[in-house]
């Protein structure tokens, strides 16, 4: 049970000393309550209290990492089941499969297609992240190899070892290096010698079951082992039966804390299907509900890239808009003599309105003005992009020491504000520019300072 900031508060020192970076205990017990700080930032609480604060903090859904140094990804420490409640922390993994009786240029093509589908959005890199490599048959030297093919190939992919023999899997993990693979999977039949093998390699460990409730037993099997990194598979190979399981799991680990599903989930797509559009409508319903992880036969750019966008969207803070920093942005190599535009520091508005500056050619001064993740006209009218605070920043942001002239160009929809703004910048010609971010390139190329 969560504790709230008075509890907290109850077990600090209450000398609102500051040496937590918060001025005051009461202060600091709220953000550790509502998550936003960590108890072991205050350096006079005992051990005891640390781990009592940490338990009750910990998110209803385990945290569970694979791989290792620059390479981790991270599934889970999910804490809610809407995503309007908070967020939702760390978004699906979205992986692909190999196997060893997979023809080479099979292989070879799915890696490839791995290291090289990678767009640039927002100022993100989105990516695919696991490969799950899955022992079809043959003996342990064919599958370590392949373990080993593909950490070299495609280093930042997270791996995840597929195989019902721990002596596969034990040879598998040795060609991981101190890279720490996901193991799938501990069954029924199975079960002690993969809990042996995860312990003793320090890797999480997946849990396949033929039905939800075979999945609860053995994940509380393998948790009184002393097995804490976990990772579930309810067995389903349908869509609806294992939609309905992800659902499932989420609801009763974060409405009911109910241990035994307190762990992300792995899904396989890939065997749900064998149409690559249906594959991919099957993933995006996982992406959704809850899947922490999806598996794919294969990745294709016209499949994978909606996928991606899917993922980007849900797993962005709702309560905090994505937001670059307010500065002043040298766009193609600008002069004293270039173009200077300004416009709101919503992130999508930034990445448009620059990639439009960008290939126009026209080297030219972008400034980003804060205005708290809002658009240009939301900004306007929330009073966050109003004339007095473009001026303002236009005269400290010390774009007046990098040009000669003083032409200011805004938004096409902040027309209505030239008038205001150019008396709040006495001596700068304010001028409006397009409406639509795709005109600014023809704008730019006919510009000339007045
Ligand atoms: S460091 Fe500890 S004692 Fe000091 S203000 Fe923060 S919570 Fe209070």
């Amino acid at each position: 049970m969560a504790l709230t900031g008075i509890q907290i508060l109850k077990m600090l020192p209450k000398t609102n000393c500051g040496e937590c970076g918060v001025p005051t205990c009461l202060a600091f017990a709220m953000k550790v309550a509502a998550g936003q700080a960590d108890i072991g930032l205050c350096p006079y609480v005992s051990e005891e209290v640390k781990e009592k604060v940490g338990e009750a903090s910990a998110p209803p859904i385990r945290t569970v990492k694979i791989g290792g140094g620059d390479h981790l990804f991270e599934m889970g420490g999910e804490t809610c089941l809407y995503r309007h409640e908070k967020r939702f922390e760390h978004p699906t993994g979205i992986g692909v499969l190999v196997r060893t009786d997979m023809a080479e240029d099979e292989i070879a093509g799915r890696l490839s297609r791995f290291a090289s589908l990678r767009y640039e959005r927002v100022g993100l890199t989105l990516k695919a992240d696991i490969i799950a490599v899955k022992d079809a048959g043959g003996d342990t030297g064919a599958f370590a190899s392949l373990v080993t093919r593909v950490r070299s190939g495609c280093p930042d992919a997270a791996l995840v070892l597929m195989s019902e023999r721990p002596d596969f899997l034990s040879s598998g993990v040795k060609a991981c290096g101190d890279h720490k693979p996901l193991l799938y999977a501990a069954t029924a039949e199975n079960a002690e010698a993969m809990a042996a093998l995860a312990k003793e390699a320090g890797c999480p460990l997946a849990v396949k079951g033929n039905t939800v409730g075979e999945t609860a037993a053995l994940s509380e099997r393998l948790q009184k082992e002393g097995l804490k990194d976990l990772v579930l598979d309810s067995g389903s190979r349908t869509l609806r039966g294992s939609f309905e399981d992800q659902i499932v799991f989420r609801r009763a680990a974060t409405r009911h804390k109910y241990k035994p599903f307190g762990f992300p989930s792995i899904t396989f797509p890939c065997e749900m299907t064998e149409d690559p559009l249906l594959e991919s409508l099957i993933t995006s319903v996982h992406i959704a509900k809850y899947a922490g992880a999806v598996i794919l036969s294969d990745l294709q750019g016209e499949t994978l890239f909606p996928i991606l966008l899917e993922r980007l969207n849900l797993f962005t803070d709702p309560q905090r808009p994505m937001v670059v920093q307010e500065d002043v942005y040298p766009i193609n190599g600008p002069g004293e003599d270039s173009p200077v535009l300004v416009t709101c520091n919503f992130s999508l508005t930034y990445f448009i309105v620059s990639g439009e500056v960008e290939g126009s050619k026209v080297p030219s001064w972008l400034l980003i003005k804060d205005t708290e993740g809002l658009s240009v006209l939301t900004a306007w009218a929330a009073g966050k992009f109003s004339a007095d605070l473009i001026g303002s920043f236009v005269k400290k942001s010390g774009i007046e020491n990098k040009v000669r002239h003083r032409n200011l160009i805004i938004p096409g929809y902040l027309a209505s504000i030239k008038g205001e703004l150019e008396e709040e910048l006495p001596g700068w010609n304010i001028q409006i520019g397009p409406r639509e971010a795709s005109h600014i390139p023809a704008y730019l190329r006919e510009w000339r300072p007045a």
